[in-house]
């Protein structure tokens, strides 16, 4: 979708979710043009003439087409459509990608009316256009034409004019934010904030959702209703209620609800409010936004502006946006849970186990909570793991992967100054994914996994290995940079084979850890690929230096690390789609990020045997979901309705939820229709995923008609957050987000029998 501009345009669209689904189509370099020239080489001329043509009216066109329902079986059986629509159709569902994949429960805000005054930004010291545009959810480009920039540049001081079109109903707390920032922000007084959402000492908890202007319909007044039902933050004490009663139905420990509350005893009295989860600012990281400053930090969370230069080696006054800073000090029996730490990973990675760990902390069940304090036993020595540093590493980014300050690392190692060099051994926290027990590390060895097949190139690469061919460009470049195919779908599909062949030899070779996964069929199913690269955003580096991420290269990649381990419990497992020139990738370095390539195929022989344009993978609402659900169909029909499983991965761009990984299960438009099978599945296996993880109903097309027992989309990790998308890059945190998935497949199933 191009940028919509408050003042001329016609797009019904915010600001907000032109961003969201921020591919543009207009330009030289547009895939409409690119994909022309392509098109002549692989069909010939006349098919895609009219194409051309066509290009300039595409806003109007692709907006008509993502809304037409009739559009459907638009693709390669559909033959005596205009090719112009059919072509089209491909590049603006790549705009509106994430339109039937994801579609957010939560009311986009799409409303005509617009605010008459632009919402001005002053600029501080240090701030990038690129920092404000990631903060605001806008794109540069709109930031640059609403303020008549050329360039990248800002000055201090300088008033930068933001439009939005109507403003939001609703926001979902992030870890860090207060009442009045939030008030600010949206242009709402604290007091109103305070009456919508019957809040109290001003406490607020990440992932709650503010009503941020009154109902005015009933629809709404049921939403926000809706919204307060599936999450409760707080609980006011009814007549009869027992501390222990209610720790128990709101999966929070005794002890930490007692901590919560400062209770010295389980004493407690009707109409009396207790916290149920820490507060946004209860969380032990902050990760710097535009405009914060260490004094604002500092005041923010209560600390002394000395304390958090000494925790996080700052040298100067320089934070940098996306930074994150530690706020605490750890002491050494306490563990103090991030978000995504689950209770599984803690116990492993300190040789402790759950159950131990549970009764030592009075928790009834799994679930722990951003922010939670852990006490791990004292009799435990201080466990620390040996990191070797590699080139280009650096003590911020070695420190952050393991979840420890840069003044702990350097206490720990008695480094005097912030330089480490290649070569040279750090002691530090365990990584949660580098645990002793579970599965057994030595048994997967990820480099033996990158295969070598006779006749075909392999080439080395810090983000590869690749095999047949290689991108041309080393990283993600821009947010509109893309590689096309090499070859045509047919063929691309035949290296996509081959190369899975000889992986799944690979992974048969390792052996097994479990059969708790005999007589189940896994169907995984990678996000987008194809023609439809899914999110694509901006992320700076531990140097400020900007880095893209594309969703769709990711999420392949964390899909073949959950199929290495669900192979290792003894699954069968089907991919819905396959990349001809890669299998596992490594990040070494991280800002060599994967780069959009438009080659993913569907794994099967039926879609590319026409070897047409048709034939790739697309997105949007009239994309060619259908495919996946019937390769799963295929693939689950000799196995029970009750042994088969869908997962399908995604890392979409979603300002309006919470910094956490996201389980999507299937209802109706109109909620009429639940599927509580996979209702059940996602909720049983959150708490494997980490603390923050959250579970929702949502119409889902890849879900809907789909075969399997359980069905579920996976929101890996919320790239709407400049801490996901950092994360993300990371070899060692794929691996963790894929090893979570399969801890709750397993979960799951042991707990069937
Ligand atoms: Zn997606």
């Amino acid at each position: 979708m191009p940028d919509s501009d408050p003042s001329q345009g016609s797009s019904q669209r915010d600001p907000a979710s032109s961003f969201q689904s921020g591919r543009r189509t207009e330009g030289a370099n547009s895939p409409v043009t690119q994909e022309v020239k392509r098109c002549q080489l692989y069909f010939g001329p006349a098919r895609c003439h009219s194409m051309k043509q066509d290009k300039d009216r595409s806003t109007v066109v692709g907006t008509k087409f993502a809304e037409s329902k009739n559009e459907r079986d638009l693709f390669c059986k559909a033959k005596r459509r205009p090719s112009t629509s059919r072509i089209l159709l491909l590049f603006f569902s790549v705009c509106s990608a994430l339109a039937l994949i994801v579609l957010s429960s939560t009311p986009k805000e799409c409303h005509a009316a617009r605010s008459l005054r632009p919402l001005i930004h002053i600029v501080r010291r240090g701030e990038t256009l690129s920092g404000i545009a990631l903060h605001y959810r806008v794109s540069i480009a709109q930031l640059r034409r609403w303020n008549g920039l050329h360039g990248d540049k800002i000055l201090e001081g300088q008033h930068l004019q933001l439009w939005r079109k109507s403003p939001s109903k609703s926001y979902f707390v992030r870890s860090g934010d207060t009442l009045t920032e939030i008030g600010i922000k949206f242009r709402v007084s604290i007091s109103l904030l305070r009456r919508l959402n019957d809040i109290s000492e001003d406490r607020i908890y990440a992932g709650q959702r503010l009503i941020l202007r009154p109902a005015t319909t009933p629809e709404e007044t049921r939403q926000a209703r809706t919204a307060e039902e599936n999450e409760r933050f707080e609980y006011v004490v009814k007549h009869g209620d027992t501390l222990s009663e209610i720790a128990a139905r709101f999966h929070v420990g005794l002890g930490f609800l007692r901590q919560l509350n400062s209770l010295t005893n389980d004493i407690i009295f009707p109409g009396q409010r207790l916290r149920l989860r820490p507060s946004s600012l209860d969380e032990p990281v902050h990760i710097v936004r535009p405009g914060d400053t260490l004094s604002s930090i500092a005041k923010k969370y209560r600390i002394r502006i000395s304390d958090l230069v000494e925790l996080n080696g700052i040298e100067g006054s320089r934070i940098l946006v996306g930074q994150e800073l530690r706020l605490t000090k750890r002491p050494v029996h306490m563990y103090i849970v991030e978000r995504g730490d689950a209770l599984w990973e803690i116990g492993r990675a300190y040789g402790i186990s759950v159950t131990e760990l549970k009764r030592i902390n009075g928790l009834t069940d799994d679930e722990i909570y951003p922010g939670q304090k852990l006490q791990l036993p004292i009799q435990q020595p201080e466990y620390l793991d040996t990191y070797v540093v590699k080139k280009g590493d650096y003590l911020g980014r070695i420190a952050r992967l393991h979840q420890m300050s840069i003044a702990d690392l350097k206490r720990i190692n008695g480094l005097r100054s912030s330089l480490v060099y290649p070569g040279e051994e750090l002691k530090v926290n365990p990584l949660l994914n580098k645990g002793r027990e579970w599965p057994k590390i030595s048994k997967i060895n990820w480099d033996d996994l990158a295969v070598s097949l006779r006749g075909v190139r392999k080439i080395e690469a810090g983000n590869g290995p690749y095999y047949n061919y290689s991108p041309k460009a080393t990283y993600q470049k821009s947010r509109d940079y893309y590689e096309n195919p090499s070859t045509s779908p047919l063929k691309s599909y035949r290296q996509a084979r081959r190369l899975w062949k000889a992986f799944e030899n690979e992974v048969d070779s390792l052996g097994y850890l479990s059969n708790v996964l005999r007589g189940w069929h896994i169907v995984l199913d990678p996000g987008h690929g194809g023609l439809d690269p899914g999110a694509i955003v901006e992320n700076l580096d531990g140097n400020g230096n900007k880095v893209y991420v594309v969703e769709d290269e990711y999420v392949y990649d964390i899909a073949l690390r959950v199929y290495v381990l669900l192979r290792l419990h003894g699954a069968e497992v089907t991919m819905t789609l396959l990349s001809p020139n890669h299998l596992l990738r490594h990040s070494d370095p991280p800002t060599q990020t994967f780069v959009n390539e438009k080659n993913e195929v569907y794994n099967s022989y039926e879609f590319n045997r026409r070897n047409c344009l048709q034939s790739w993978p697309s997105g949007g609402s009239n994309g060619n979901l259908s495919y996946r659900v019937r390769i799963a169909r295929n693939a689950f029909k000799k196995v029970p309705r009750n042994h088969r499983i869908f997962l399908s991965f995604h890392a979409d761009i979603e300002p309006e939820s919470p910094d956490a990984t996201v389980i999507l299960y299937y209802r109706s438009k109109k909620r009429h229709y639940i599927d509580f099978a996979s209702k059940n599945f996602a909720q049983s296996i959150l708490s494997a995923l980490g603390a923050g993880a959250y579970a929702r109903g949502q119409y889902l097309g890849v879900l809907k008609r789909n075969p399997a027992g359980v069905k579920i989309v996976l929101e890996v990790r919320n790239l709407a957050y400049t801490d996901a998308a950092w994360a993300i890059r990371f070899e060692q945190l794929r691996y963790r987000d894929a090893e979570k998935i399969v801890k709750g497949v397993l979960d799951y199933v042991r707990n069937l029998h």
